[in-house]
């Protein structure tokens, strides 16, 4: 018995391929596509070979990474007509997410009918946020009847890394304040509370909060108003400038990859420093923000791409975070590997560095809704 998970962005499809309860992959791979279309013929050639390497060993779930549940989905479910159509409304929400994601979806279920194909989705985790950190001051009506609101994302990567904090800690989620810092090419921060997220730094958007490779993060709007004023820029080339050409990319000039950048800044490129200054404050910034929101913290996470690799990004993170008790272990911070406790032993707060498993998460909720079966680690 296994189950397929599938995770189809706006330029890839992932899929991972799970036997029974185990946490080991069978298989897994990655199509570079960018098209809906090619997405779909992806799908079917993935579905088809995995078919048949797994004629013995039937799939009895498929579980869908889905960006975008909208107020509509506040947890997995399992996919009828009803829900693909929902989810196709919801793309106007997430135009570069939610139609791959239809298409794959679409695709497998031809491939692999006769089982549940849940979806999993990203805003899930935030449906619980208070009202004071999902409404924004903005006019009330814009909330009430244009669904305006903090929606956030990276939530399956939030709601793994927390989990798996507890885990390793050997801790009951219960009661449990954690901050967990996913930073890869996109970039959030979650503050989560007995395993529930209280607050969050992306928004409406996946562009508000931390700075990322080429999202700007927060910004004053007002400098947006001029911009569009001052230099005639329509609302799509300053959506461009905002998702693609800012961030890490915009300060450095140099690249939108951390590592990239990080080469740069070490040659002396000092557009490429400032850059790294910039992204390593606002997620110290943010982990203090979050960390109050929690009325304290028992361990800070980082996660993804950045957030496992970049050691010297993580000691200038928490060079900033002496203020709260956090302190880090440079020399554990420099040779221990994810899942792993980088902290000192006089920081009050563990600050911990894990290995984030969106494909691990999305399967247990796919086997969790397809029978009821617990998944074991
Ligand atoms: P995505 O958000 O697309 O899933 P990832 O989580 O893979 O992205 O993160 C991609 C980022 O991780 C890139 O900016 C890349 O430079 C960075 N990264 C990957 N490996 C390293 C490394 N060894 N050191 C520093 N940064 C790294």
């Amino acid at each position: 018995m296994s189950v397929l998970v599938l995770n189809a962005g706006s330029s890839t499809l992932k899929y991972s391929l799970f036997v029974g309860r185990s946490t080991e992959l069978a298989a897994e791979g990655i199509i570079e596509e960018s098209t809906e279309d090619a997405a779909k013929d992806a799908a079917t050639a993935i579905l088809a070979a995995i078919h048949d390497d797994t004629a013995s060993d039937p799939v009895v779930a498929v579980g869908h990474r889905v960006v975008h549940g909208g107020r509509v989905f506040l947890e997995s479910v399992s996919i009828d007509a009803r829900v693909l159509e929902e989810i196709a409304r919801l793309s106007e929400l997430a135009p570069l997410h939610n139609p791959p994601a239809l298409a794959a979806i679409g695709a497998a279920r031809k491939a692999i009918p006769g089982v549940p194909h849940i979806a999993v989705f990203d805003t899930a985790f935030y449906a619980d946020l208070p009202p004071e950190r999902h409404v924004y001051a903005l006019p009330y009506e814009w909330y009430s009847e244009n669904g305006i609101r903090r929606y956030g994302f990276h939530g399956i990567s939030h709601a793994y890394c927390a989990g798996r904090a507890a885990e390793f800690l050997g801790r009951p989620l219960e009661g449990l304040r954690i901050v967990t810092c996913h930073l890869g090419n996109g970039c959030s921060a979650t503050a989560t509370l007995g395993g529930k997220a209280v607050a969050t730094t992306m928004g409406f958007t996946p562009l508000e909060g931390l700075v990322m490779g080429s999202r700007a993060g927060s910004v004053d709007p007002g400098i947006l108003l001029h911009v569009m004023e001052r230099m005639g820029l329509s609302a799509r080339e300053l959506g461009e400038i905002l998702q693609r050409h800012s961030g890490l990319l915009g300060v450095s000039g140099v690249s939108s990859d951390f590592r990239t950048v990080h080469e740069a800044a070490k040659d002396g490129n000092e557009r490429a420093r400032l850059a790294l200054s910039i992204y390593a404050d606002s997620v110290r910034g943010a982990i203090g923000a979050l960390t109050v929101a929690l009325g304290g913290v028992d361990a800070v996470v980082f996660t993804a791409g950045v957030g496992e690799n970049a050691a010297p990004l993580r000691e200038e993170v928490c060079r900033g975070l002496d203020c709260l008790g956090l302190r880090l272990d440079p020399v554990l911070n420099r040779t221990l590997r994810p899942d792993a406790d980088l902290s000192a032993a006089n920081s009050s707060g563990r600050i911990l560095v894990l290995h984030t498993r969106e494909d691990l998460h999305i399967a247990r909720e796919a086997l969790r809704l397809s029978g009821g079966i617990e998944s074991g680690g």
